[in-house]
């Protein structure tokens, strides 16, 4: 019989036919909006689950608590719930109702926290490792710099791209939240094939594009993205070495994923916009006929309020989906 978290992982590659025709290259993006939590974040919790029960740091009755306002606490309430531990998220108050709202249904409970900067006691993610220490039996999952977050991508996400390219791969690109995802792929790829391109896509507000091309961390400009854009070299990246950096605006993604929903019947979120708009850059660089991966993290329906709403865009100066502004009523 099946359980929810066997589904985890395991996720198709699909070909990405407007980018791939746009660049000449073959532009494959793994579907990992198809994970039950819907999105690339169920792998780490389960990782990390797994990694403390393997460790004894998580017995039965136990509880698992993390500082995530994201994906991270959906995949752990689900992975929790499916494993018999109770989950405790601490997030921002500032984070958007609708984000709460998935977590309570997912089956987390919910600490709201007032905001303040990662370099104060009073962040929420210091908060959710004070709050572990003090709960008896309780595991942080401390998915930033935790090991085995990384070590799951390479064992599992870095094998699927490798097995299902048939190892005929030139290049991968990701954008980094944690850096799990990149650092933990990229490690698999290329012990594997050492000459394959590693590429960083940065969103505007990022501090890693700077890291990578002038060695400071500095962030600039902004992002409605949300899950990436890294402020510092969290344990997952610790050590990696990227052959390219891109930074991507919101203006240069944005038409990106408009065109993949309009013709190709795909719906993703930020992240996976940039992502794509990154290896369409890493395409042109490398020129005609290569293949390059990247990961659809998550899908847009997660995010129908903002990237994908017209007064959202417009506000901000954005580009609005071309449905949503010729959409006419139509005529009986
Ligand atoms: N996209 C989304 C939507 C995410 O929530 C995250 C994780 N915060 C990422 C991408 C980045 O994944 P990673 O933590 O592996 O860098």
């Amino acid at each position: 019989m099946t359980r929810i978290i066997d589904l985890i992982g395991n996720t198709p590659l699909l070909r990405l036919d407007g980018p791939s025709q746009a660049t000449g290259c073959e532009i494959l993006g793994k579907a990992e909006f198809l994970n039950p939590g819907g999105s690339v974040k169920d792998r780490t919790a389960l990782a990390l689950v797994r990694d403390a029960q393997e460790r004894g740091l998580l017995k039965p009755g136990g509880t698992i608590v993390e500082g995530t306002a994201g994906n991270t606490g959906i995949g752990l309430a689900l992975v929790g719930g499916a494993l018999g531990f109770p989950v405790t998220i601490v997030m921002p108050r500032t984070q958007s109702p609708a984000k709460k709202d998935a977590l309570l249904a997912a089956g987390a409970r919910v600490i709201e926290v007032d905001p303040a900067p990662y370099t104060s006691e009073h962040h929420f993610i210091h908060i959710s490792r004070r709050l572990a220490e003090q709960t008896p039996g309780a595991f942080w999952a401390n998915q930033f710099d935790n090991p085995a977050n990384k070590a799951f991508h390479a064992a599992t996400t870095g094998v699927e791209i490798w097995e299902q390219t048939g190892g005929r791969i030139d290049g991968f690109v990701a954008s980094a939240g944690t850096g799990g995802s990149l650092a933990g792929i990229a490690q698999a790829l290329r012990a594997r094939k050492p000459a394959v391109t590693i590429a960083l896509a940065d969103p505007a507000g990022g501090a890693l594009y700077s890291y990578y091309t002038t060695g400071e961390l500095k962030p600039e400009g902004s992002s409605i993205t949300e899950g990436i854009g890294v402020g510092r070299i969290t344990g997952q990246l610790d050590g990696l070495s990227v052959e390219r950096a891109y930074r991507i605006e919101d203006g240069e993604f944005l038409p990106i994923l408009f065109d993949l929903v309009e013709r190709e019947g795909l719906s993703l979120g930020g992240s996976a916009g940039v992502n794509i708009a990154g290896a369409m850059r890493l395409a042109r660089e490398l020129g005609p006929g290569k293949t390059i991966v990247t990961l659809l993290c998550d899908a847009g329906s997660r995010y129908a309020n903002r990237l994908y709403n017209a007064d959202y865009l417009r506000a901000r100066n954005l580009p609005v989906p071309p449905w949503v502004e010729s959409g006419a009523p139509l005529s009986a």
